[in-house]
């Protein structure tokens, strides 16, 4: 039998996916794609790459370009630190390296937001070099082809993970190599539901094999998730929705989002120091957003005041109309509650 590198290359050119835009392309546009499919599905991310692309072509344009433009081009994609660390990267690559994408493996780890899956999969990728990639996916495919046991996010599963990652590794074709791992994971050896029966790597497969393959790999183990509120308070006049620019750090770092306060209770108090002239005010339903930390719930309050408030409108807050709001860098719950207050009619 044929061993598992070589199974897997030979399926990926039968079966493999060939026409994603990112194949065959240079580092600076692999890297890209592989930042953007951290924790997001293959559909989702071709459009937001294409866009990306087409206004950020090179490392260079993409250093120019403000925080606040790549931002709104990541608008809807989540995980906002991910575009923040691509923009401070290219910023690196043109001061450090002139705009070329480095090609050392070494130069690459070092830049924000590059973890060690990633730049070797940059690596393999685009300058067929011979490394192991570890991502979320493969982790799935190892631990179940190995029968690998304990929770991947684990530091001593982990490393036993990146051993056999290693040793597996087959001496050339690395990039076709690399690249049906991350097929098999997307496409056939899934989280739910794997497709063993078209699976190249099917006779020796352990969790097949041994019938476990619901327990690997194993789940982490569960955790209370803390829940937080806020309030959103939708200050609108007209057409025109007040929005505040968020502090870098933080969840949303960067990003408009309406005025917040922690509670219901609070928001008298905002009104007063403000000076809101408050026409009418509806409580809308609340909903929740889930973070990978904590979930939060948010409670929005229309409020319609009867002229502009001159207090708030300070640095780092702006009256937009809603259309130019949609078009801004926003997170995606705000966008989807502004859209909604559309469908609803509740602009006037
Ligand atoms: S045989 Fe099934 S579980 Fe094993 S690697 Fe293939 S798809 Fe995954």
């Amino acid at each position: 039998m044929k061993n598992f590198a070589s199974r897997l290359i030979e399926w990926q050119r039968k079966h493999g996916r060939h026409d994603l835009p990112w194949q065959g392309v240079d580092a600076y546009r692999v890297w890209l794609s592989e930042i953007m499919l951290q924790q997001t599905q293959v559909a989702t991310v071709i459009p937001y790459y294409q866009r990306f692309v087409n206004s950020f072509p090179n490392v260079s344009s993409l250093a120019a370009a403000t925080e606040e433009q790549v931002l709104e081009h990541w608008s809807g994609l989540g995980y906002y630190a991910r575009g923040r660390n691509l923009h401070r990267a290219a910023q690196i690559i043109l001061e450090k390296y002139h705009g070329e994408f480095p090609q050392e493996f070494d130069k690459i780890i070092e830049l924000p937001g590059i973890g060690r899956s990633t730049a070797a999969a940059i690596c393999a990728l685009a300058n067929h070099e011979r490394r192991a990639i570890l991502d979320g996916n493969v982790k799935r495919v190892l631990a179940r082809y190995c029968g690998i046991e304990g929770w991947t996010g684990n530091k001593k599963v982990e490393e036993q993970l990146w051993q056999v990652a290693e040793t597996l590794l087959p001496p050339k074709n690395v990039a076709i190599y690399t690249q049906s791992l991350m097929d098999l994971g997307a496409t056939v050896c899934t989280r739910t539901r794997p497709k063993c029966v078209i699976c190249p790597v099917q006779t020796d497969c352990i969790a097949l094999q041994t019938d476990r393959i619901p327990q690997l790999p194993t789940p982490r183990p569960r955790k209370v998730v803390p829940e937080k509120n806020t309030t959103f308070l939708l200050l609108m006049h007209g057409n025109d929705v007040l929005l505040e620019k968020r502090p870098g750090n933080g969840i949303w770092g960067g990003l408009w989002c309406p005025p917040q306060v922690e509670s219901q209770n609070t928001v008298m108090e905002y009104i007063q120091r403000n000076g809101v002239q408050v026409r009418e005010q509806i409580e809308l339903k609340e909903f929740i957003h889930t973070f990978t930390h904590f979930k939060l719930h948010i409670t929005p309050l229309l409020i319609r005041v009867a002229r502009k408030p001159e207090q708030v409108q300070q640095a780092g807050s702006e009256w937009l109309d809603v259309q130019a709001a949609l078009q801004a860098a926003i997170p995606t719950p705000v966008r989807r509650l502004l859209q909604k207050l559309i469908l609803d009619n509740q602009w006037e």
